[in-house]
């Protein structure tokens, strides 16, 4: 075995799961069982690893924010013992656990790469033992190099709060569209560090921010919307992502919508534009309808995906005092999830 120690923390997600007669579902002790008659698993090239199963092993599309901090407090307890982190998950919900970790998970000094599979380790055609192999080769060779939450997935290594589920059928399922790959793997590994965070001298320890019961909520544009169905959502919520048109754009010469949205930001309501479109960044100040937006109270998310944007409102609300804290940070670039426009 090769010789690094890492922590895989198997959250649940269709690569463990069995075919049962509703269908596939998570199966305790299943994964390991596999992972076990592998022989490809005890490869030299490999470190050594300790496996954790979760219970209940999750279908990731029933997880949430209490699941996220089971996981961040679990990587806190086990991470100065070990070199790196594996964590085993769902591909449904992986973005937001990844984003939702990168924020939760302060001063974070070494690795944790997020893998699971389009297709069972129980199907023949499985990407589920490429996908956790390359994950630990990935661990093996460069945990001292990489102190920052990543996805790893059918060839690509991702930035963890900038990835996103593209594809509900091919290997290749996540990217990151508004930020180039940290990594590439194919015949041989091309690691892109110019991108990639490396752990900093000195930094205070590990500390896990606990994400509150903050109610926050998602909301994606079409034309036609009443604004009377978007100022009930925005009653009960305290942090909104308005999934805005093109470069964050929105009905401005609609007057209940403005006023919906005003009346909101007034009350203390955080509401963050981001893009629709999958590549691109909501810069409000760039056409007329942005900058009625801005008028009103609304906040740009520049590039951040909607599930970046997501989790960190939760992460932020959870953790400062003053609305106008959380909209400042909002748009500040805190674990390299925005990037702010190019002036011009
Ligand atoms: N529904 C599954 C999950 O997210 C899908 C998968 O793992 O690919 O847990």
């Amino acid at each position: 075995m090769g010789k690094r120690r890492i922590y895989v923390a198997y959250v649940g997600g269709t690569i463990g799961m069995r075919n049962t007669p509703r269908g596939f579902a998570p199966a305790p002790g299943f994964l390991a069982q596999q992972l076990a008659e592998n022989p490809l698993l005890r490869s030299p090239e490999l470190p050594e690893f300790v496996l954790k199963e979760y219970d209940p092993l999750l279908d990731s599309s029933n997880m949430g924010p209490g699941d996220w901090l089971r996981i961040a407090e679990d990587i806190r307890v086990q991470i100065d013992q070990f070199d790196g982190v594996l964590v085993i998950h769902g591909t449904d919900t992986m973005a937001y656990t990844a984003a939702a970790l990168s924020f939760m998970l302060e001063n974070l000094g070494k690795p944790v790469i997020i893998t699971g599979s389009q297709m069972p380790l129980c199907r023949i055609r499985s990407d589920g033992f490429d996908n956790l192999i390359t994950s630990l080769i990935l661990l093996e060779r460069y945990a001292d190099r990489i102190a920052e939450v990543c996805v790893y997935f059918g060839g690509r290594f991702l930035r963890g709060n900038r990835s996103k589920k593209i594809d509900g059928e091919f290997f290749a399922a996540f990217d990151s569209p508004n930020l180039p790959r940290l990594g590439t793997v194919g015949i041989d590994f091309e690691l892109n560090w110019d991108l990639i965070r490396p752990p900093i001298p000195g930094r205070a320890p590990l500390r896990v921010q606990v994400i509150g019961d903050a109610t926050v909520a998602a909301f994606r544009l079409f034309p036609g919307l009443k604004a009377e169905s978007l100022g009930h959502m925005l009653e009960s919520v305290q942090g909104l992502v308005l999934e805005c048109y093109g470069s964050g754009n929105a009905p401005h010469r609609d007057k209940a919508f403005m006023e919906v949205l005003r009346q909101a930001t007034a009350r203390g309501v955080v509401i963050v534009d981001v893009p629709q479109p999958i590549h691109g960044c909501a810069d409000l100040s760039l056409y007329e309808t942005g900058q009625a937006l801005l008028d009103v109270g609304v906040i740009s998310g520049f590039d951040m995906t909607p599930e970046a944007a997501l989790a960190k409102l939760l992460y932020l609300l959870a953790r400062e005092d003053s609305v106008e804290q959380v909209r400042a940070l909002m748009q500040t670039d805190l674990r390299g999830e925005l990037s702010l426009p190019e002036p011009g």
